[in-house]
């Protein structure tokens, strides 16, 4: 079944962290609207950079005590971890009146150094969490592991596109499931194989390497 599938065209967010205000401005040139920071004072920083219809994602761990500050100006968050957090955010957004989106960070590639939940935990996760009313669950996030072996990244990869499908059985009313994150500037292409929707680029938007040598 899998083999019938044909790859399918993420979206893209362009990740700045790192990058002048200039470089994001050359990107915004292009045609790039939506942009993501990993670290919440960088965002903050940036979100103040003239861009007309940008949006802001947030991708890396959040903490709990800076939730307060990057709500009003995240649309959306891909690095829920913990019940905890997504309790915290849904209270801050209720608080701010609005329905913050996210994505559940899970740590498919099961490398310690990352953060997310368990594969076996996702659904129970999202089930959990049924009583919040300003959090709009969307899908998940997946990290490839660090490797250049090929197979691994597909086999995690495809393992995050089976957990992304299983999100589509939730019958829950703060789940509008539709986005699976998956894919930057070194495994991209196995990323959109795997059935992606939307890759998480950094390098290869803003550097010279030629993104076929990646
Ligand atoms: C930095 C970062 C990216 C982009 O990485 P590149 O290798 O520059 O494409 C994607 N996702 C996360 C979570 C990141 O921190």
């Amino acid at each position: 079944m899998r083999e019938e599938l044909r790859p399918y065209i993420p979206m893209t967010v362009a990740v700045s962290k790192y990058r002048t205000p200039e470089e994001i401005l050359a990107r915004y040139n292009e045609g790039y609207r939506l942009f993501a920071e990993n670290r919440v004072q960088e965002l903050l920083k940036r979100v103040s950079i003239p861009m007309e219809g940008v949006k802001w994602h947030l991708i890396g761990h959040l903490q709990s005590n800076k939730v307060r500050s990057v709500l009003p100006y995240v649309e959306l968050i891909h690095s829920v971890d913990s019940e905890k957090l997504l309790r915290l955010i849904d209270r801050e957004a209720a608080r701010i009146g609005k329905t913050q989106s996210v994505l559940i960070q899970v740590n498919v590639a099961k490398e310690d150094t990352k953060f997310g939940i368990s594969a076996e935990e996702l659904i129970p996760f999202i089930k959990k969490c049924e009583d919040l009313e300003h959090v709009s669950i969307e899908g998940i996030m997946v990290i490839g592991p660090h490797t250049d072996n090929k197979e691994e990244i597909r086999r995690v990869f495809r393992e995050g596109r089976r957990l992304f499908e299983e999100g589509f059985t939730l019958r829950q009313n703060n789940v509008r499931w539709k986005t699976l994150s998956m894919g930057m500037s070194s495994d991209w292409k196995i990323a959109v194989e795997e059935g992606s929707t939307l890759l998480r680029l950094g390098r290869i938007l803003f550097t010279e390497e030629d993104p076929q040598d990646i």
